[in-house]
C-alpha cells in the first residue's frame, strides 16, 4: 500500500540509523521522502573503536560513511548538527541556523558523559565522546608524549567497559611509538571494583590483564574537581596528570528535555518497546538517546545495533499506518572486551572466557558488520 507523502527525518547517524539507510535501501516506500541530518558523515562503529585507538584499524575500517548509504536509501543528507526541536510545528532545529520539517521523526544521536557533576572537568579533561574529537585529541597526545621526556602520567576516570578498554588501547598505543617512555596510565573510579555490571570471573581476568600491562587502579576514590593538571580527590590524596580522560557514563543532550518531549532524569527520550515516544507519537528514538520502559538497557552499541532492523520496521509501519512492532532485548548479551594488545576477553551472563581467539573473533564480527553498511 502506497502513503500520500510522509517526510521521515534521521536524527544522527547512529548505529540504529545505518540499518534504517540500508533497509530503505534495498525496499523504498512509495511517497515517502527521507532526509538524514548528521553531525558527522562518517560515524564511528563502536565495537572497533578501542582496536583503532590502539593502531589495530584505520579510520576508514571503523567508520560507517552515510554519503554512499543515504544515495542508496535516496535519502537527501544535511551535514549538520541538530540542536533544537518545537514539536508542535514539527521543526528540527539546526546548528547553522536552518530549519528541517518532518512528519516523522527519529533520533540516534548517541550520549556523551556528564562532566558537568564534577568541577573543572569541562575545562582540564577530554571527554570519550564525541570520537571523532577524542581521536583528535588522542593524535595530539602522541606528539606531546613524543616530545616529552620524564613521566608521563595518563588518567582515565571510569572503570566501566569504556573506561578499561580506552585505558588499555591507549597504553598499547603509546607504547608503540616509543617503549618506556616514563608512561603510566592509571583508571580512578568511585566504584570499589572495576566492570560493575560484570561478574567476578571477568573482573578478576581483566584485572590480571591490567596489571600485566602496569596499569594502575584507583578504586573506591571519589573525584572532586579537576584543576590543570590535577585531579583533586575527597581524600586529599590527589592526583597529578599530563591528560585525563572522562568515560564517567553518559548523558543526553540538553535540547531535547527542552523540547518538551518526555526524558529521564538523566535527558534520555522516554519511549515505548516499538521505539516511539511516550509522549510524541511522531517521533522514535533509538540506541543510547532511548530510554525504553520497562526495560534497564545498559548503554551499549549492540543494542543501538539490535534495535536497527525493529526501527526500521516501525517507521515504515507508521508511515503506512500500520500496527508497530515491539523490540525485545536479550536478557543478557554478549560482550567482548578488548585488551588493546589482540586479545579480548568475552562475557555473556555467568560465563566468562579469555585469549587472542576471542579477539579474533570479535574482530570477524566486527568486520562482517562493517561490511552491511559498505556500498561499493
Ligand atoms: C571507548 C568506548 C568503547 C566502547 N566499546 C563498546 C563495545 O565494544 N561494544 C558496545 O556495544 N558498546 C561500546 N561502547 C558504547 C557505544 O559507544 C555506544 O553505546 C554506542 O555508540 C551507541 O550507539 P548510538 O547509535 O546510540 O550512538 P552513536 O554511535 O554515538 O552515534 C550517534 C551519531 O549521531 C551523531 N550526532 C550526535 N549528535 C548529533 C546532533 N546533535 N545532530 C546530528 N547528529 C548528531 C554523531 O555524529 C554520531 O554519528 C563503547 C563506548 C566507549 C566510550
Amino acid at each position: 500500500m502506497a502513503v500520500k507523502k510522509c517526510e521521515i527525518v534521521l536524527v544522527g547517524g547512529g548505529h540504529s540509523h545505518v540499518e534504517v539507510l540500508r533497509q530503505f535501501g534495498e525496499q523504498a516506500v512509495e511517497g515517502v521522502a527521507l532526509t538524514v541530518v548528521a553531525r558527522d558523515v562518517h560515524t564511528p562503529y563502536s565495537g572497533m573503536v578501542p582496536g583503532y585507538l590502539a593502531g589495530h584499524y584505520s579510520h576508514a575500517d571503523c567508520h560507517v560513511d552515510l554519503s554512499p548509504l543515504a544515495r542508496l536509501a535516496g535519502a537527501r543528507l544535511v551535514h549538520v548538527a541538530a540542536e533544537g526541536l518545537d514539536t508542535q510545528k514539527r521543526h528540527l532545529r539546526c546548528s547553522d541556523g536552518s530549519i528541517v520539517t518532518y512528519d516523522l521523526l527519529s533520533i540516534d544521536i548517541g550520549s556523551t558523559p556528564p562532566a558537568s557533576n564534577i568541577e573543572g572537568a569541562r575545562e582540564h579533561a577530554i571527554p570519550v565522546k564525541p570520537i571523532d574529537q577524542l581521536l583528535s585529541e588522542i593524535e595530539a597526545l602522541e606528539k606531546r608524549y613524543l616530545r616529552q621526556s620524564g613521566p608521563f602520567r595518563v588518567l582515565v576516570l571510569g572503570a566501566g567497559a569504556g573506561g578499561v578498554e580506552l585505558a588499555l588501547a591507549l597504553d598499547h598505543r603509546l607504547r608503540q611509538v616509543a617503549a618506556g617512555g616514563g608512561l603510566k596510565v592509571t583508571i580512578v573510579d568511585g566504584a570499589a571494583d572495576i566492570l560493575p555490571s560484570h561478574v567476578g570471573a571477568v573482573r578478576r581476568r581483566m584485572r590480571r590483564a591490567l596489571a600485566e600491562r602496569g596499569i594502575d587502579l584507583e578504586l573506591a576514590t571519589r573525584a572532586t574537581g579537576f584543576e590543570a593538571g590535577v585531579l583533586h580527590r575527597a581524600d586529599g590524596a590527589d592526583l597529578a596528570f599530563d591528560a585525563a580522560f572522562l568515560v564517567t557514563g553518559a548523558q543526553a543532550a540538553g535540547w531535547l528535555g527542552e523540547s518538551g518531549l518526555s526524558v529521564d532524569k538523566d535527558g534520555f527520550v522516554e519511549v515505548e518497546e516499538t521505539m516511539r515516544s511516550v509522549s510524541h507519537p511522531d517521533i522514535f528514538a533509538s540506541g543510547d538517546v532511548a530510554a525504553m520502559k520497562g526495560h534497564a538497557l545498559p548503554k551499549a552499541g549492540v543494542y543501538a545495533v539490535r534495535q536497527g532492523p525493529v526501527l526500521a520496521q516501525n517507521l515504515r509501519r507508521a508511515a503506512l499506518g500500520q500496527a508497530l512492532i515491539p523490540f525485545q532485548p536479550q536478557r543478557h548479551i554478549l560482550a567482548l572486551i578488548s585488551t588493546g594488545d589482540c586479545y579480548a576477553i568475552a562475557s555473556r551472563g555467568r560465563f566468562a572466557v579469555a585469549g587472542r581467539w576471542v579477539w579474533r573473533l570479535k574482530d570477524w564480527i566486527d568486520r562482517r558488520w562493517m561490511a552491511r553498511y559498505e556500498v561499493g
